[in-house]
């Protein structure tokens, strides 16, 4: 339709098919979904057991982007777009594996993660609030965890070192008993004994006292809600709690380990390990305290074990899309899970030895190539082991402009007429731009693929421009992409063109990373800004050293590492567009996440709860006689 109609009425003026005849066209058993409602179900992960020794695997796509203007370049629709010209107009099996979104956004600044236009997942209202309920579990599971480490410090200031044994291993029918955590806890402590009772005095002290300093603990309570004013909190202020007042805060729950545990975990048992890993803080004498110490790996799993399972919905066309897990692209890995992905492979990978059709799994990297395309690479690909077969690297008119020198832009504001009239000398100078982030994303020996995202007002001149300079730049092709306007049928060039470059172009077999893991984690974080960004180095803060000494100490060196910054620059600083070089990015501080398995560097001042703005998207939003939700974007 022209003018585009708004996503929700195009999300309702579709019938979805019912979830069960999705799971049918791919070969799912009845016995491996669990439905939620008519058009969401979550997938068993016997799925994977039952193809893994029969199926290859499905080509991997990874949907990323150049340096975006703040309106969003379209990763989430070409995404949408390029699996619905593969599966329903070229007929490949073809799933589209993306995150699910936080309600924060949702209600507070106008963004969705479900695409645009006629490229998106439906029933969009279902896809943007609670869909089957996992984000409530992993805050339920992250509050558990807060709660456990604060009653544990007032337990352990309020009682002898005996009376505190007694009470954590209580006598079951005269009989006392090691939980498996606490069994675990004695191994670390190289206590090697398994009968409660035999514990000397010293040991007792040494098992029960975990002696946590209140300053260290890094791990906050959780609420989906873009809720400022829980930003700093003291909590303990009740009488009950005698004077054991503390300052923290509250993050975002997708901004939580958790969260980036559900996405990295490659099944439950991986996921009930890392799950005990998460470190809380530190005691008084240096040693990392973990959930498992707490006794909370188990419960927290225990309260994953359903949201661990990938959501299956469908596009606006009917095509598979999985929904899972969603970590926080700024201090996390932004992509959706390698659970998702596992399956997704084996659902639309060729039975081994026939001629069966190997189909396609197209994913996103969240924010810019710098920073999702790095991460996904360094972080996501270590942890599940797959390696993409083709970038597919989205551009568009506007933000090229923008690099070029055009003048900045934002959201809900009129866009200056450079950007709706013909300038393609401004398009060219910021292919430079484009031309880097091909450069940034062969690095890592895949093809590249850019796809220029159109809009109504770009000229053929605008987009020749591009295509020439991004095959100069190295890539393998460069195609114009219409699905916004025009659904799956707008992206049939894009799809040819990625099916052509995944099946025949090489690439290296072996996975080639950016960084040696055994590096200090000053080289990895300077090879990150050289390498990928662009720039000089990094200058550390006093703290961020302090605290890379003490991860070092406690035994994390080894881990990747995950940059905080913004994704309006390939460097640290939005302001500098285009290609800036010779800039030194500085480290004001570095975090861990031991259970998700990475650490990471702050070069920005990062906000891991937002606020909401004056109008805000809650105000749009009503249910009217039908049930019908209305005013989501
Ligand atoms: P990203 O995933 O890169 O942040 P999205 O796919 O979410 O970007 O798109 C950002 C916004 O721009 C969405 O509101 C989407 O509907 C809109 N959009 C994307 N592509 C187009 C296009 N070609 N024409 C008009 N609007 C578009």
């Amino acid at each position: 339709l022209d003018p585009v109609p708004s996503d929700i009425d195009i999300s309702r003026a579709q019938a979805p098919k019912h979830i069960t005849e999705i799971a049918q066209e791919l070969g799912i058993q009845d016995s491996e979904i669990e439905q939620y409602g008519h058009y969401k179900a979550k997938v068993s992960l016997n799925v994977y057991n039952r193809l893994e020794s029969n199926r290859d695997n499905a080509y991997y796509i990874l949907v990323a982007g150049i340096t975006p203007t703040p309106l969003g370049e379209g990763k989430s629709t070409t995404t949408m777009g390029l699996s619905q010209a593969l599966n329903s107009h070229l007929g490949y099996p073809a799933i589209a594996n993306v995150r699910q979104p936080s309600m924060g956004p949702t209600f507070g600044i106008k963004g969705g993660a479900a695409g645009g236009g006629y490229a998106q997942v439906i029933p969009m209202d279902e896809f943007n609030m609670h869909l089957t309920g996992d984000i409530h579990a992993i805050g339920a599971a992250n509050n558990l965890l807060a709660a456990a480490v604060d009653t544990r410090m007032f337990h352990e200031a309020t009682q002898t070192d005996k009376n505190l044994y007694k009470r954590l291993v209580p006598s079951k029918k005269g009989k006392r008993v090691f939980t498996h955590s606490m069994l675990k806890r004695l191994e670390k402590l190289g206590i090697d004994k398994t009968d409660p009772d035999s514990l000397t005095e010293e040991e007792i002290a040494k098992f029960a006292r975990l002696d946590l300093d209140p300053e260290s603990i890094n791990v906050k309570r959780v609420v989906d809600v873009n809720d400022r004013f829980l930003r700093q909190i003291t909590i303990g202020q009740a009488p009950t709690e005698k004077g054991f007042t503390r300052k923290t805060g509250f993050d975002i729950t997708v901004a939580s380990e958790v969260m980036a545990i559900m996405a990295l975990s490659k099944d439950l048992k991986d996921l009930r390990e890392r799950s005990g890993k998460i470190v809380v803080g530190s005691s008084r004498n240096g040693v990392a305290i973990t959930a498992e110490d707490i006794g909370c790996g188990g419960a927290i799993a225990a309260l994953l074990k359903d949201a661990i399972k990938p959501n299956l919905m469908q596009t606006l066309e009917g095509s598979p899309v999985f929904v899972h897990a969603g970590p926080f692209a700024n201090i996390s890995i932004g992509a959706s899970s390698v659970i998702a992905d596992k399956l997704a492979l084996k659902l639309a990978g060729r039975t081994k030895g026939t001629n069966s059709p190997r189909g396609f799994v197209v994913t996103e990297a969240g924010f810019d190539f710098t920073m999702g395309g790095e991460r996904f690479f360094n972080i996501k690909c270590r942890a599940s082991g797959f390696r993409p077969d083709t970038v597919v690297l989205v551009a568009t008119v506007r933000a090229l402009k923008l690099h070029g020198g055009a003048p900045d832009v934002k959201p809900g504001q009129q866009l200056p007429p450079v950007y709706t009239e013909e300038n393609v000398e401004l398009v060219k100078k910021g292919c430079a731009n484009l031309a880097k982030q091909i450069a940034n994303a062969k690095s890592y020996g895949v093809p590249v693929v850019v796809a220029i995202n159109q809009f109504q007002t770009d000229t053929v001149a605008e987009i020749e421009a591009i295509k020439k300079l991004a095959i100069e730049a190295g890539a393998s092709d460069a195609v114009a992409s219409n699905h916004w306007a025009k659904g799956g049928e707008g992206a049939i060039d894009l799809a040819r063109s990625v099916a052509n470059t995944a099946s025949t172009q090489p690439f290296n077999q072996n996975p080639e990373f950016l960084y040696d893991l055994n590096g200090s984690l000053e080289e990895k974080l300077e090879t990150i800004v050289r390498k990928m960004y662009g720039g000089r180095g990094i200058e550390l803060s006093q703290l961020a050293k302090d605290q890379i000494l003490k991860y070092k100490n406690q035994g994390f060196g080894h881990l990747p590492v995950c940059i905080a910054k913004t994704q309006y620059s390939l460097s640290h600083d939005p302001k500098l567009k285009g290609v800036p070089t010779d800039f030194v990015v500085p480290i004001r501080e570095v975090r861990l996440s031991a259970g998700a398995g990475y650490l990471y560097a702050l070069a920005a001042e990062i906000m891991t709860i937002p606020g909401l703005p004056t109008h805000s998207g809650f105000m749009n939003v009503e249910v009217n006689d039908k049930e019908e939700i209305e005013g989501l974007f």
